[in-house]
């Protein structure tokens, strides 16, 4: 039986049947509204210092005012926590315009609205953690920086999605999405990296990825093991020709890639992703587990 899911909104836990928001809320009317996804380990949110300046820095962007402040979310945060049955969880932190008319202004909007569901996560199998998964480049583009800045962590996860259902109607587990002018962006909810010729490359915000919190981990941990790591422009051909590709997210951790387009990649998982991703869980354990049993 998979553990029930927990809920706190706008100020305490809720059991399910009361975990309901207005269906005027503009999150649901429009995807007026912006999100983390969090990781806690042994009880500890993992970085959860980035993830609430990066939760700041959306709603600066779409000019939301948080409803309380840094300190209240914390105690929410290690309140659901508590109260969650596993000492490992995905939390998934939203902040919503709120109730209001029909109508795109958000003026009207009363309250922004506060949700934090507590649940367990498994991206992938642990053999896809072993052996790789597959990823195909979708037809569907990820939208324009200029359009909506992929620092944004919006509600609307609409191309994303369609972009995953083209992988999996392509036989693959993920889908990587293009910005409008062909270079690659992002997995529909991860940062991707290659390795060419022992080099780490990763597209740039400006290019579609969002500035990902796991990927900032890993672009940290290259450097303090001597990995040449760089922010670049990529195409498809770089991926098709990578000695080894991975996903970085809260959700994925690390996973390595086996197969893009139907092209088998030289290594999987490959030498540098074995050594990021042994580096990235001693790190969790690192920042997260109690002193005394490390
Ligand atoms: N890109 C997108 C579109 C995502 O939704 C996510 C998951 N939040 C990521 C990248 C990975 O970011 P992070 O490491 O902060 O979870």
């Amino acid at each position: 039986m998979p553990t029930p899911m927990l809920y706190w909104i706008n100020g305490r836990l809720r059991p399910e049947q009361e975990a309901v928001l207005p269906v005027t809320d503009h999150g649901l009317l429009y995807g007026d509204g912006i999100f983390e996804g969090i990781r806690f380990y042994h009880r500890h949110p993992f970085r959860l210092a980035a993830h609430l300046q990066r939760l700041a820095d959306s709603a600066a962007a779409i000019q939301l005012t948080l409803p309380c402040s840094q300190a209240r979310l914390v105690e929410a945060i290690n309140e659901i926590i508590d109260a969650f049955p596993e000492e490992n969880g995905y939390l998934r932190l939203m902040l919503t315009r709120g109730s209001g008319p029909l109508g795109l202004d958000p003026a009207a909007c009363r309250q922004p609205n506060t949700i934090l569901i507590a649940s367990q996560l498994e991206m992938a199998s642990p053999e896809q953690r072993r052996k790789g998964i597959k990823l195909v480049v979708a037809t569907v583009r990820r939208q324009s920086a200029d359009g909506l800045d992929p620092r944004i962590k919006s509600l609307n996860y609409l191309n994303a999605i369609l972009a995953r259902m083209e992988a999996s109607r392509a036989g693959a587990q993920e889908a990587v999405l293009l910005n409008p002018q062909g270079r690659v962006a992002e997995g529909s909810a991860e940062n991707l990296f290659i390795v060419r010729d022992g080099r780490l490359s990763t597209p740039r915000p400006i290019d579609g990825a969002l500035a990902g919190v796991t990927r900032s981990v890993v672009l940290e941990l290259a450097e303090a093991l001597n990995i040449p790591a760089r922010e670049a422009p990529l195409t498809p051909y770089d991926l098709y020709t990578a000695d080894e590709c991975f996903l970085s997210g809260t959700g994925a951790e690390l996973i390595p890639v086996r197969e893009v387009d139907g092209r088998p990649l030289r290594h999987c998982p490959g030498a540098i992703f074995s050594m990021l991703s042994h580096a990235f869980q001693q790190q969790i354990k690192q920042e997260t587990q109690p002193k005394e049993s490390i």
